[in-house]
C-alpha cells in the first residue's frame, strides 16, 4: 500500500534539529529547498484529500504534527530573524498565516484546535508539536510516523516532564512546579472535568504517570505552573529571561465551579501618575476609601479560600501599611490562596515592602511604565530595585502585557496597531475577567470597568449572599456571549468600547437581588 512520504522531512529534521531539541535557523534558510519539498507534500496529500495512504488513526494523527511542526518552521523562516513568534512582522503568528494541507488553507491555530485537539483524544500532543518557543518540547530529530506513535508520544511526554524546568517537585513545601502548558490545556488532561478542583486533580494524576511520582502523595500539592518562555527555540540565541516577566492569571471561569476562583479588590483611582489610557482614569485627583472589615469579610465569604485576591487602584502602594494590613487581615482568617498587588511598581521600596510582608504574594507592574513605551519611564533606581529584587525572589515580581484596552482612558485612544489586543492574538472580545468589590462595597462585573456606574455591572454589594453574587456573575458572563460581544461585532468596534462607549443600548443582564 502505498503512504505519505516523509523522507525530505527526516532529511531536513537530522539537519537542523541540534542535541537539545532547538533548531538552528540559520542552517533551515540555507535548506530552504528541503523544506520546501515537505511543505508541497503536505500541500499535495492530507488525510481528508488521500485518505487511502493513512491507513490507521495513528498515521492520520502522525501527519497533523509533522504537518504543524513543518508549517511552523516554514512560517518562522519567511520572518527570521526574529526572537519570538509573538514578533512577526504582523503579528497573529497563530491566527493569520494560511498554509496547505492537502488542498485546504488552514492557520497553525485551525491545525492545533480544530483537528488534532478535536479529532483525536491524545493529550500527548502536546509534547510533539512545537511552535517554535523555547518553552515548547523539544523538536523531534526525525519524522513523527503512525508505527508506535503512541509509544512515541509517551516517551516524548517522559522526556518533557524529565526537564527540571517543566517539572520539579518540592515535597518539603508540598509544591509542584509545572509547565504552563499544563495551565493553558487543563481540559485535555482532565478531561470534561468542569470544575478548578477536578482540572488540578486530572492534571496531576497525567504527571504521576508520566514521571512516576506517587500520585497519591502529590494529591494535596500545591501546583505551581511557571513561567511560559517564548523566546525562539534558537540555536543562535540563548534563552534570555529577565528577572521580571510576563505575567498570566493562574485561574479561569470553569463551569462546575461553584464560588469565585479570583477577586479583584478595588481602593478606588488614586494614583501618582495619571497615564492617558489608564481603563480605571487614575490620577492624583482619583479617591480612595480605606478597606474595612466588612469588605474584607465579604470578600472571604465570597472567595475560594484556594483562590486568587488582586489587589488594584489607583496605585497601592500609596497605601502601603492599609495594604499590608488587609493582607494580614485576610491571612488571620484563612485566606490560604495567591495574592496579587497591581502596581506601577514607582515606590519600589514600598511595592517590595508588600511582597516582603506576605510570602505568598507577587506583583504586576504596568507594562508601559516599566518600560518607558508610551507613558514616562518609572525611574532608573526603582527599575533596577525592583530588577535586583525580583533576581532573588522569583517568580513574585511580573510585568502586564503591552496591550491597550480601549476601555476608560484607553476607550480614547487612537488606534495603534502594535497595541492592539487583536494584533497580539488576544482578539478584541471581551476578557470575560472575574469580578471587582470595591472598598465602597460594591460588586462590579469588571476591572476594566470599574468607574462605569452602571446596572449592567452591579453584581451586589456588602452584605449580599455569595451565592447570589456568583449567580449574578455567571449571568453577567452569559449577558457577554449573547448581548455585548455580538453587539460589538455588528458595530465594528472592541467589547470595551462597546462597554464605554455604548453601553446604553444594551438591555441590562438579569441579575436576583
Ligand atoms: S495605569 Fe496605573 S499608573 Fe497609570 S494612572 Fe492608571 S493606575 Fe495609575
Ligand atoms: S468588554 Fe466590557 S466587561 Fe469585558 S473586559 Fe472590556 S470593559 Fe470589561
Amino acid at each position: 500500500m502505498d503512504t505519505f512520504s516523509y523522507d525530505a522531512w527526516d532529511r531536513l529534521l537530522v539537519e537542523v534539529v541540534a542535541e537539545d531539541g532547538k533548531v538552528d535557523y540559520e542552517r533551515l534558510a540555507a535548506r530552504g529547498a528541503l523544506l520546501k519539498e515537505f511543505v508541497a507534500g503536505l500541500d499535495a496529500a492530507s488525510p481528508d484529500s488521500r485518505p487511502e495512504l493513512f491507513g490507521s488513526e495513528e498515521d492520520e494523527l502522525a501527519y497533523w504534527i509533522n504537518a504543524y511542526n513543518a508549517f511552523t518552521l516554514d512560517a518562522i523562516v519567511d520572518e527570521y530573524p526574529i526572537r519570538s513568534v509573538w514578533k512577526t512582522r504582523d503579528g497573529r503568528f497563530f491566527q493569520r498565516r494560511r498554509h496547505i494541507a492537502g488542498g485546504a488553507s488552514l492557520s497553525l491555530d485551525d491545525i492545533e484546535h480544530e483537528i488534532l485537539r478535536s479529532d483525536f483524544a491524545e493529550p500527548r500532543i502536546h509534547f510533539a508539536i512545537n511552535c517554535g518557543a523555547n518553552g515548547c518540547p523539544a523538536v523531534r530529530p526525525s519524522a513523527y510516523r503512525g508505527e508506535g506513535l503512541r509509544d512515541t508520544l509517551r516517551q516524548a511526554t517522559e522526556a518533557f516532564l524529565a526537564n527540571p524546568w517543566n517539572c520539579r517537585v518540592d515535597h518539603e513545601a508540598g509544591k509542584i512546579f509545572i509547565s504552563r502548558i499544563f495551565r493553558m490545556y487543563a481540559e485535555d488532561f482532565a478531561g470534561g472535568a468542569g470544575s478548578t478542583e477536578k482540572y488540578r486533580r486530572g492534571v496531576l494524576g497525567f504527571v504521576a504517570e508520566h514521571t512516576g511520582l506517587d500520585a497519591e502523595r502529590i494529591a494535596a500539592y500545591e501546583v505551581v505552573y511557571n513561567t511560559y518562555d517564548w523566546g525562539l527555540n534558537d540555536t543562535h540565541r540563548d534563552p534570555n529571561i529577565g528577572p521580571i516577566t510576563f505575567h498570566e492569571p493562574v485561574e479561569h471561569f470553569a463551569e462546575a465551579d461553584g464560588e469565585l476562583r479570583e477577586l479583584h479588590l478595588y481602593e478606588g483611582n488614586f494614583c501618582n501618575r495619571d497615564c492617558s489610557w489608564c481603563t480605571i482614569q487614575g490620577s492624583p485627583d482619583g479617591w480612595y476609601q480605606a478597606y474595612t472589615p466588612e469588605v474584607l469579610d465579604q470578600a472571604l465569604d465570597s472567595l475560594a479560600a484556594d483562590g486568587n485576591l488582586k489587589f488594584y487602584g489607583g496605585e497601592p502602594t500609596l497605601h502601603t501599611p492599609e495594604t499590608v494590613a488587609a493582607m494580614r487581615y485576610v491571612r488571620e482568617r484563612g485566606f490560604a490562596g495567591l495574592i496579587t498587588v497591581f502596581s506601577n511598581g514607582i515606590q519600589a521600596e514600598k511595592l517590595i515592602s508588600i511582597l516582603e510582608s506576605d510570602p505568598k504574594s507577587e506583583a504586576v507592574l504596568n507594562y508601559s511604565i516599566y518600560h518607558g513605551r508610551d507613558a514616562k519611564p518609572m525611574p532608573r533606581y526603582a527599575r533596577d530595585r525592583l530588577e535586583e529584587w525580583a533576581r532573588e525572589n522569583p517568580n513574585r515580581i511580573f510585568q502586564g502585557y503591552k496591550v491597550l484596552f480601549h476601555a476608560g482612558g484607553g476607550a480614547e485612544q487612537e488606534f495603534d496597531r502594535d497595541r492592539e489586543s487583536e494584533y497580539h492574538g488576544m482578539g478584541n472580545r471581551c476578557l470575560r475577567c472575574f469580578p471587582v468589590l470595591t472598598t465602597k462595597g460594591r460588586f462590579h462585573a469588571c476591572p476594566f470597568a470599574a468607574e462605569v456606574d452602571s446596572p449592567h455591572f452591579d453584581l451586589g454589594a456588602v452584605g449580599t449572599k455569595s451565592e447570589t453574587v456568583f449567580g449574578n456573575y455567571r449571568s453577567f458572563l452569559r449577558w457577554v456571549d449573547e448581548e455585548l460581544d455580538p453587539a460589538a461585532a455588528a458595530r465594528g468596534v472592541s467589547s470595551c468600547e462597546m462597554c464605554h462607549r455604548h453601553l446604553a443600548e444594551l438591555p441590562v443582564p438579569e441579575f436576583a437581588g
